[in-house]
């Protein structure tokens, strides 16, 4: 399947801005990939917590940990759902949304007033203001600097959420 939200790459340099969001999610259940195995896992996962997972659960769940790499927001996600499902709710949407953070198998952050879905696993989002995408910067020694750093402010968090916000189309000739 194609997928319409697909993160184009964008350069890494002219960061102007860093902001720290501290979240205290102490364990995932380590799902990653999300494509089919993974997505059953954390089905299961949710029917373990007790969960009652009807269609409509099963559906905006695979939806949302299919898209979770490309950040989607939490608009695009109701709008991809609601292409299969069209009576459906702005507010179920959010509650599965919720449902899937309290479980630890996505977390969500905000930028300009937008609600993201992220992967829960520990890494580096680079938001680019210009285009608005999001991609990960996988390399780990650059959140391992930043885990360091933080734990020696007191901040004993292993997987802060970390947005770097820069702008990737910049035609400076200097
Ligand atoms: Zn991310």
């Amino acid at each position: 399947m194609k997928n319409p939200l697909a993160p184009e790459t964008v350069s890494r340099n002219k960061y102007i801005a860093i902001v720290y969001q501290f979240q205290y999610a102490d364990s995932s259940p380590g799902v990653e990939g999300m494509q089919g195995e993974s997505v059953d896992k954390a089905i299961r996962v949710l029917e373990k917590l007790g969960h009652r997972l009807t269609p409509q659960r099963v559906l905006v769940t695979k939806i949302i940990l299919e898209n979770v790499k490309n950040h989607p927001t939490f608009k695009e996600i109701h709008k991809l759902a609601s292409e299969n499902l069209p009576r459906l709710g702005v507010s179920t949407t959010y509650t599965i949304m919720k449902m899937l953070e309290e479980a630890g198998l996505i977390r969500t952050f905000e930028i300009d007033g937008e609600t993201h879905i992220d992967s829960p696993e520990p890494h580096v989002n680079l938001y680019c203001e210009d285009t608005g995408k999001i991609i990960d910067l996988d390399e780990p020694e650059i959140l391992e600097t930043l885990i360091n750093t933080l734990r020696q402010k007191g901040v004993n968090d292993p997987a802060p959420i970390v947005i770097i916000k820069a702008r990737c189309n910049n035609t400076s000739t200097n």
